[in-house]
């Protein structure tokens, strides 16, 4: 089976207010290249292993954090030891995610990047307006985005994505209609849009809860998806996941492993993945028995173990960069921890992360994959979900409805 993989950056120049993915200011030039010589030793272990040795890899997503805050040579050589351990599909999507505040204006990162594989970069844009992006603490401004643009097309980049954010604190869908057409003006192939969401324990979380951060009501919140929508749609965009529009060719194939829940190799402190494996990880040395995690689908604990040969296999590198670059450094593979994907877990994910997709999730894909059809499992389920409008057949695919668009979490809760 093709997988894909993702490679976590885990450096930020500036930690932005709503942020909680696993990123850290304030790493220097050392830190940074000591942690690519730890990926590249990573990715040497894993060549190795038998999930992937022979898997042919279709989509590259090297995420973060801020990849664009490596240096261009850093960044060369995580896409050219990618090339060189793994199997690339000749046609592999390469995608780099870059902040427009570190893309040097000179376009050298951009180059380098190009030059050693990357074939597709994605930039937080989220806002045009300077008081928004001020105040979700980003590093750039309006111009810094156009001029990133303009550099990512002179390296020769044509597979361009953008992403927007909605529901921010003191924006107007006025905002947010003038960000969605200034974005379109730059011509990207993908544009990504997503509503804030307040996470635990972030800056922005704490002064929500202590009344210091308002957020727009809800009816402004969904006029901005619906207006972003429609705006989007005009201009011959394919609004192919809930969040996510891209022109006809583009849909973003990294993720649609995700929304497929296909298989996926995550390298990096705190990547997630999930394969089959064909040998138990602790010969590697990791996980240990007993170890417990947080970071697991929805934010609950569960018990691991180290895994058995066949088993689908969800796991998890340890999250800290140092103990992460240690791990690589004694010669094992940085696991923290990890759980088997049981055959009827694995089909409630199916369902609930292939519902995101807006063509729905393919009977025949599920037959083929489970050996039984989707009515067969969830039947009282689905007729319970089309009773309430939230979701439909079409075209032998199980989709959502409009109203389930909007209200998508009623229908994921029916499948976990
Ligand atoms: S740039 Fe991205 S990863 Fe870094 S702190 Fe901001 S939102 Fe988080």
């Amino acid at each position: 089976m093709p997988i894909g993989l993702y490679v976590h950056i885990p450096y930020c120049q500036h930690k932005c207010g709503y942020c909680d993915f696993n990123s850290h200011a304030g790493a220097d030039r050392t830190e940074q290249a000591r942690y690519v010589d730890a990926l590249l030793l990573e990715m040497e272990l894993w060549a190795a292993r038998p999930e992937v040795a022979g898997e042919q890899v279709i989509a590259v997503f090297v995420g973060g954090g801020t990849p664009t805050l490596l240096e261009g040579e850093q960044l060369s050589r995580v896409l050219t030891g990618i090339r060189q351990r793994f199997n690339l599909a000749p046609d592999a999507e390469v995608t780099i995610e870059g902040n427009p505040g570190t893309v040097d204006v000179e376009g050298e990162k951009l180059q380098r990047a190009f030059d050693a594989g990357a074939n597709r970069i994605s930039l937080g844009v989220q806002a045009r307006q300077r008081h928004l992006l001020e105040r979700l603490g980003r590093i750039h401004d309006a111009l810094q985005v156009e001029e990133a643009v303009a550099a990512a097309r002179r390296a020769g980049f044509t597979n361009i994505n953008l992403d927007l954010m909605y529901g921010l604190p003191g924006q107007t869908p006025a905002d947010f209609r003038e960000t969605v057409a200034w974005a379109l003006s730059l011509d990207p192939t993908h544009i990504s849009a997503y509503s804030l969401i307040l996470e635990e324990g972030t800056p922005f979380y704490l002064a929500f809860e202590a009344g210091r951060l308002h957020l727009p009501p809800e009816e402004a919140e969904e006029q901005m998806f619906r207006e972003g929508k429609a705006l989007l749609e005009a201009a011959g965009f394919e609004h192919y996941e809930i969040s996510n529009y891209a022109r006809p060719g583009h849909w973003c194939r990294h993720n649609l492993i995700y929304w497929r829940n296909e298989h996926y190799l995550g390298l990096g402190c705190g990547a997630h993945s999930f394969l089959r494996l064909a040998a138990p990880l602790e010969n590697l040395g990791a996980p240990r028995p007993g170890l417990t995690a947080s970071r697991v689908q929805g934010g609950s604990e569960v018990e691991t173990a180290p895994g058995r040969p066949g088993q689908h296999y969800r796991f998890w590198n340890l999250k800290h960069p140092g103990t992460y670059r240690a791990a690589l450094e004694r010669g094992v593979l940085p696991v923290e921890a990890g759980e088997a994907v049981g055959r009827r877990q694995e089909m409630a994910e199916t369902m609930f992360m292939g519902l995101r997709l807006l063509e729905g999730v393919s009977d025949h894909r599920f037959a083929a994959r489970f050996g039984v059809s989707i009515s067969a499992v969830y039947g009282a389920e689905v007729e319970r979900l089309q009773r309430q409008g939230l979701v439909e057949w079409e075209g032998g695919a199980l989709r959502l409805t409009p109203r389930g668009l909007r209200l998508a979490n009623l229908v994921w809760e029916a499948f976990v």
